[in-house]
Parts: structure tokens; sequence; C-alpha cells
């Protein structure tokens, strides 16, 4: 087994000989919010915004972004479970910055394996073959998180299945503080309507 496995399979076996009162948690967030945001390993919802279990939904995916599969879960989240307001949170120097599509379907064409990234950008140093189905993926890049974070939020606004009383906030979280750092365009524009 990998030493990964080994140390994950611990972990839980202490956090389930302390598991309490967690068994009777009911299935709706007791909160009743919800926060997207991206998968990066630096930053932690739970941490930075005080989460217990049972809190909140957290969707997580690479930048946080308000992709369809996204709004799926949000949708799911006020319709069956019972949230009544929404977080973007995208964050500084955020990996989703550092490519394009152009620059994905480039480097999965000509190799599968883990790319590396030096000053002038990404490389593959991976045998080959690719595959060229990248090119079929918007992978949904960032330029500016400030722009990501209000264009998410509009789209998840003008969304026809988000009901329009429930106010949707953009922030942007700082890897190098652990602040929030509110994006007051996109909360503008995720207001109630
Ligand atoms: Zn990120």
């Amino acid at each position: 087994m990998s030493e990964i496995r080994k140390e994950i399979l611990a972990a839980n076996q202490s956090y389930a000989a302390n598991f309490g009162d967690k068994a009777d948690l009911p299935m709706p967030p007791g909160r009743h919010f919800a926060i997207l945001t991206c998968m990066d390993a630096r930053s932690d919802p739970a941490q930075y915004a005080g989460l217990a279990e049972g809190d909140a939904h957290v969707i997580r995916n690479a930048g946080g972004r308000a992709s369809d599969d996204a709004i799926r879960s949000l949708v799911i989240s006020y319709k069956l479970l019972g949230t009544r307001e929404w977080f973007v949170i995208h964050h500084t120097d955020c990996g989703m910055e550092t490519f394009t599509n152009e620059v994905m379907d480039k480097l999965l064409s000509s190799s599968l394996k883990s790319a590396i990234l030096d000053g002038s950008g990404w490389h593959d140093n991976g045998p080959g073959p690719g595959s060229s189905e990248g090119k079929y993926i918007n992978w949904l890049t960032i330029k500016d998180q400030t722009q990501s974070v209000l264009e998410d939020v509009k789209r998840i606004r003008h969304h026809p299945l988000v009901p329009g009383d429930l106010p949707i906030y953009g922030y942007v979280y700082d890897v190098k503080t652990g602040k929030l750092i509110e994006v007051p365009e996109a909360t503008a524009a995720g207001k109630v309507v």
C-alpha cells in the first residue's frame, strides 16, 4: 500500500474514533450557505471561513469556476438542501492563471504525463503519445482574479435556474495572508434582484 494510503487510513481511524455526535447531523447545511471555490491545496474553507461538519456546502474545482457542473451543485444546494446565500471565492496565485486553453491542448497533445513549469511557462518532458481530445474542453483558465470572480458571479446570477432572492458574494482569498478580500463589483452584481 502506498505511504499516502497508509497515512490517510491511519488519520481516518483516529477521526472516526472521535466522531461523537456528528453521527446525528442532518443532511441540509445548518448554516444555510454554500461556497464555490478553487481546489488549491493551500486554501481550506473549513479553516479560513470557520466551518465545521454540517455547516455548509463547499463546491470545489480548478479555479472555483462557475462551470455547468458547479451550477448543477449550487442549484441542488438551494433547491433541495436549503442554502440561502452563496460565496464565489477565487484566490491569489491560482494555477489557472499559468496557462490558456491553447497551452493545455498543446501539452496534452504531446504527452499525457505531468508537465513542468519554469520561468518561460509550461513544458512537457514526458514521453508521448498525447491526445488531441483536450481541445474539446474549455479549461476555464483565469487572466485576472477580480474579473474571474465577477464573471462567475454574473454567470450564476443570470442562470435561469437560480432564483433572484439569493445573494451571491464575490471574494478573493489571499494565499499570502489568509484574508478574504471582497470584490465589491462582484457582490454588487450578485445582489438580490
Ligand atoms: Zn486556484
